[in-house]
């Protein structure tokens, strides 16, 4: 019974995983937007984390630094 209750260990280790991850990515942290200021788009995490802060999407900043 050892294995089925490794198993059950495990999923439930991956549930409370995916619903960490899911908690986190809603919360507004207040340091990136999740989405876009000007199109209203969904910023990626990815850009989330890399520019802290950010309120734009990677096109809309191209163009705020154009005008600039
Ligand atoms: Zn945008």
């Amino acid at each position: 019974m050892a294995d089925l209750a490794d198993i059950a260990q495990a999923h439930i280790e991956t549930v409370a995983a995916a619903a960490v991850k899911n908690a986190s990515a809603k919360v507004y942290t207040g340091k990136s937007s999740l989405y876009c200021c000007e199109c209203c788009e969904p910023i990626p995490e990815a850009r989330r984390d890399a520019v802290p802060g950010c309120s734009l999407c990677v096109y809309c900043q191209q163009i705020l630094e154009a005008k600039r």
